[in-house]
């Protein structure tokens, strides 16, 4: 889901817990964190601790759910923004918002600044998309001077979230940026099932509910579709009048939610 522009050093109570499965993601995560927590354990021996890392994945597939599950891990605040709402800004707002976000986070570090979509602000020089060259230069670089003006031991740890890795400016990729990369898929039949877990808690369900076989009915769907889909079932169930949501429902939001990202790809295409 899209980012708040700008949310200031939120203080967030997700975990790992909320985040199901991305196993590997975690172990790479945590390492994170724990430099959060006990930056001195890393710093005594002369190493330098990470300033960036980049989350690479589909849309929808927790990416954002990641990031801020890190800040609630590490007990710090989270600070966002989203490279899309850049877009369109007036020539040097897009550099002063950046300036602004990370005055705030040097403030109240040790903390976490999420940048959704950075491939809006990212691209590399002549793969141009969507902003005015200048002005996404402009707000890029300012992005690289933050990010080269704390050290890492300031415990402020930047994590960049895209689905398009190949088209970014190599200077964002350099080390003491966003020199590790770490890859979010798309969730097996495996993973699905263990988000059906996470987002059927709150739902109120019948017995014959067969977890697996929702799994297995929703191929190629990411974590976002998933939480859709139990939202969805839960509406139909008590729009039937329903006292608890049963397969029948489940079948209805799938072949719903189904509809609804196939339309969505005809825009795209
Ligand atoms: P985008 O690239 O569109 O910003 P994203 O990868 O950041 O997507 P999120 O915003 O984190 O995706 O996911 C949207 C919602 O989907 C989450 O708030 C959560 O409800 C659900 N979700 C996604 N992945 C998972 C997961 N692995 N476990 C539990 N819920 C998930």
């Amino acid at each position: 889901s899209k980012a708040q522009l700008f949310e200031k050093g939120t203080r967030v109570n997700i975990t790992f817990n909320d985040v199901a499965g991305l196993d590997e993601a975690k172990v790479e995560v945590m390492e994170i964190v724990d430099f959060l927590k006990n930056p001195k354990k890393y710093t005594a021996l002369g190493g330098k601790i990470p300033k960036g890392a980049l989350l690479v994945g589909p849309p929808g597939t927790g990416k954002t759910l990641l990031a801020k599950a890190m800040a609630g891990e590490a007990q710090v605040p989270f600070f966002s923004m989203s490279g899309s709402d850049f877009v369109e800004l007036f020539v040097g707002v897009g550099a002063s918002r950046v300036r602004d976000l990370f005055k705030q986070a040097r403030e109240k570090s040790p903390c976490i600044v999420f940048i959704d979509e950075i491939d809006a602000i990212g691209r590399a020089r002549g793969k141009n998309a969507v902003m005015s060259n200048d002005e996404r230069e402009n707000t890029l670089n300012q992005l690289l001077v933050e990010m080269d003006g704390f050290s890492g031991d300031s415990g402020i740890i930047v994590l960049a979230a895209t689905n398009r890795p190949d088209v970014l400016d190599t200077a964002l990729l350099r080390p003491g940026r966003f020199d590790r990369q770490i890859s979010i898929d798309i969730p097996d039949v495996k993973g699905r099932e263990k988000i059906f877990d996470v987002h059927l808690k709150p739902i109120k369900r019948s017995k014959d509910l067969n977890i697996r076989k929702l799994a297995v009915q929703t191929p190629g769907f990411a974590g976002a579709d998933i939480a859709n889909i139990c939202n969805e079932a839960a509406l139909i169930a008590a729009r039937k009048g329903k006292s608890e949501v049963d397969m029948s429902d489940f079948n209805d939001a799938i072949d719903r939610v189904i509809g609804g990202l196939e339309k969505k790809n005809k825009i795209i295409l």
